[in-house]
This record gives structure tokens, sequence and C-alpha cells, in this order.
């Protein structure tokens, strides 16, 4: 009895005592409801065991909730962060990828007119060796060819032979086959395009005479202004050649026009357009990467090949159009490349292929002849040349050349509005003669001019600009 009355007086005591030490506390819980917890301290135990509790909980539970908030929010901005970052990056990658490109287009023009700088100061000293060797020999007597007060007309603008200009040696060798009527064409006695302008002002132009014949195979009367049908979107179409093949084969039918865009230092590709229309939209339909590096603007098309100079090297290459692949290359014997022997422009102009009713021609120079332009005929299977001509026309003082029905004819100036066609050579005949028919270079830098067959007209790269010219061929002469 005495214990158990002691039992709760203890109770009571111990009641008391908590009491005067409870604590409410008043919080939310997780949902936000408002939470009331009294607390009393133990009587026995110093400290818990372990922690817990409504507001260790209460807590705990908000801390959880931080977390994930704080995850979500960094998480998305991380996500956003990356993505903008490899944004940022995949856009300089590509601005780095094409300013590299551009950097790479301009060091292979750098190369090229580095070259060609070269090439210009090799052939000035030997002008000037030449012009040195020329002073120190005495001059035979002569007389002047034409009075002063006549008036200019085609060959009266030859200078006296044994004269002072350094281009005298050139004047007084006869060509292989013995033709000493070329020794009157003043385009090889005057090789500055200068000069050339300026005989287009005075030497008469043939007239037609109503004897053209657009079917036959005459001389040239005339040529049409040009007419503008693709203006290239880039640098590398600065200079380019664009053709058509007169003969195509299958797959490729006879309206695709084919173009190479020639400024890079990897010249490889080779568009092909179904027709004009598709040309002028720039919408190829075809596009070949070549096995060999273009060197430039020679280019031509024949019977369903592709023929080509590669680059660096006196090598003709004939490119199967049908089976992409080189179907025959061969040397073009002594043949100059490289800026050796270019037309007046430049642009390693050595060696320039065509094609006429009489099939494929190169056009270019050797160190035998100096200089001087030398037509040959190839085989179009094997490159083989069946025949050649040696000219008198200095490569170096024309713009640029094309065959028509086995004659050539070169052009003065690549820049001048108003030029002309200044002399014609006949590989019929191995006579070749001054003439001056009007031409236009609309854009004032020709970097090509050929005959297309085909459409019987002139295809030219003019400045960026794809153009082609009407032609009107007077009738052909009864021998
Ligand atoms: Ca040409």
């Amino acid at each position: 009895m005495f214990f158990l009355l002691s039992l709760c007086m203890c109770g009571l005591l111990l009641r008391g005592d908590a009491q005067d030490r409870a604590a409410l506390w008043r919080g939310n819980d997780r949902s936000g409801r408002c939470q009331y917890t009294f607390t009393v301290p133990s009587p026995v135990e110093a400290s818990c065991p372990q922690t817990g509790g409504p507001e260790v909980e209460g807590l705990k539970a908000r801390l959880s909730l931080l977390e994930v908030l704080v995850s979500q929010l960094s998480g998305g901005d991380t996500g956003g962060h990356q993505g903008a970052r490899a944004r940022a990056q995949s856009e300089l990658q590509e601005a780095l990828n094409r300013v590299m490109g551009e950097r790479n287009l301009l060091q292979g023009e750098k190369e090229r007119l580095e070259g060609e700088l070269e090439g210009l100061q090799r052939r000035m000293e030997e002008m000037r060796r030449e012009t040195e060797r020329l002073r120190n020999r005495p001059c035979p007597p002569q007389t002047p060819a034409v009075p002063p007060s006549l008036p200019l007309q085609g060959s009266a603008l030859m200078r006296p032979a044994g004269g002072s200009s350094p281009m005298s040696h050139l004047m007084t060798r006869p060509n292989r086959q013995g033709d000493s009527s070329g020794l009157r064409d003043s385009a090889w006695q005057h090789g500055s395009p200068g000069f050339q302008e300026l005989k287009a002002e005075v030497t008469e132009v043939p007239a037609p005479d109503g004897s053209e014949d657009n079917t036959g195979c005459g001389e040239l009367v005339s040529v049409g202004e040009p007419v503008t049908h693709r203006k290239a979107d880039n640098i590398e179409g600065k200079y380019g050649v664009w053709m058509q093949d007169p003969e195509a084969v299958s797959p490729y039918g006879p309206n695709m026009f084919w173009r190479i865009d020639t400024i890079g230092s990897d010249v490889r590709k080779l568009f092909g357009y179904e027709d004009m229309e598709q040309l002028s939209k720039g919408f190829p339909s075809k596009v070949l990467l070549l096995p060999e590096q273009v060197e430039s603007t020679g280019a031509t098309l024949y019977r369903g090949s592709l023929y080509f100079q590669r680059r660096r090297s006196r090598t003709l290459i004939r490119y199967d159009l049908a089976s992409e692949s080189i179907a025959a290359r061969r040397d073009l014997p002594h043949a100059g490349f490289h800026g050796q022997f270019p037309y007046s422009w430049g642009g390693y102009t050595d060696i320039d292929l065509a094609v006429d009713e009489q099939g494929l021609w190169a056009v270019y120079s050797t160190v035998k002849v100096r200089g001087a332009i030398v037509i040959s005929q190839l085989d179009p299977y094997s490159l083989e040349v069946k025949k050649s001509w040696e000219t008198n026309i200095r490569k170096n003082s024309v713009a640029n050349s094309f065959i028509i029905c086995g004659k050539l004819y070169t052009v003065a100036s690549y820049t001048a509005p108003d030029t002309v066609i200044n002399y014609m050579y006949d590989t019929e005949t191995s006579q070749g003669k001054a003439m001056a028919i009007p031409f236009k270079n609309k854009h004032r830098y020709n970097s090509m001019i050929d005959y297309n067959l085909a459409q019987r007209k002139l295809f030219a790269w003019d400045n960026f600009h794809m153009v082609s010219y009407d032609l009107r061929l007077g009738r052909q002469q009864a021998n």
C-alpha cells in the first residue's frame, strides 16, 4: 500500500515539473496545413537515442521539397545553357570552316598570281636581253613599208623588218610551212594589247555583203551582242568554262550544259545542267568530282567525254562522262604549261582545247617556237597529235582564241568593252591574216572564249558571267 502511494506521489510531482517546462510549437506541415505540437522534456533521458519528431520530419520534408525544386531549376538551367553553348559552338565551327575555305581559295589565287608574276618577270628579262642583243646589232638598210601619209589598213601597220622592236626576231621567223605571208601579221609584230586596240580603231571592218551562210563553213563575218545566261555566285566562279557537247552521248542529252568554276586550289567539280533554263536558274542535275585537278579554262566536251589539261602538267585527259572515269591520258608534246605560255590575261591558259566541225584541237605554244601559237589536231580517242601548224601569232599577245571550220581566230583584248577579233589562221591553207571583227567584253574580264558547235555560237566566261554570242559566217569559198 505504501509502495503504491509513493508511486502516485512521484507521478504527480513529476507531472507538475513537466507541466512547468512544457512548450507549444506551431507550424505548417508538408502540405501547408497548420499543426500544433506540445513538447515535454524527458524526466529520465539526458538526450534522445535518435533524432526524430514532427519538427524534424517537417524540416526533412521541406528540405526534400527544396532539393527537388533546386534540382529541377538547376537541371533546367544547365540544359538550356548546354543547348545554347552547343549552338554557339556549331555556329563558330561553321564560320571557321567558311573562313578556312575562303582562305584556301585566296591562297590558291595568290599562288596562281605569284606564278604569273614569275612568268612575267621571266619574259621581261628575256625581252630585255633580246633588246640588248638587237641594239648591239647593226641595222640593215631599209625603206618604210608605207608612207606615213597613206591611210593605215590591215597589213599597212607592218613595221619595217629588223627594226628595234624587241619582237623583231619574231617577225622575221617564217613558220614551219614556209608561209611568209604571216609575217605581215600586225598582231604578231605588235604584241601589246594597247597597240591591238589602236589597230582596232584604224583597221577597216569587212562589211557583210549579203553572202553569209549560217549553215556553211565560210569565214567569220561578224559576232553578235553578248547574251548573259548566268552569273556565278562566289569567287570560285570569277573565271570558268562552260560547254555543250555537240555530239552528246547517253545518259546525257544534247541539251545538257556543263560548267567548271576554275578559281581555287582544287578545281575538280563538273556541274551538269539539264538545259539552258536550269543553268540560268543554277540548278545542276549532276555534279561530277573529277579524279584529276583541272588547270584553267581550256576544257571542252566532245562525244561524251570531257577533255581537259591536268593541273601543273602538259597532260591531256579524256574523262568519259558515262562511266565517270579517265578513258585516256597523254602528254601534249613540248607544250608549255602552268604559266609558261598563257594568253594575255594569264590564268594558266597555256593549253586551250577546242572542238569544231573537224574535230578536236589544242592551241598552245612551245619553247621551240618561242611563244608563238601552235595548233594541233588531236585524235579524240587516243589524244595523239595528228597534225600541227605553227602560226606567227604570239600567244601572250592575244586574249583568247577559238576555232571554227579549221580556222583559228584570236581576240585582241580580254578587258576592253569594245575590242576585235584581230587575226585568223586557216589550217587548210596554212595562211594567216589580220582582221578586225568587233567583239564585246561586256563584263570586262573575259577568261574563256570557245566556239560551241552544237549551237554555232561563241560561249564565253566574262567576269563571273556565262555569255554567248551569235555568229555569222560567210559563204564557203570554192577552191
Ligand atoms: Ca578558247
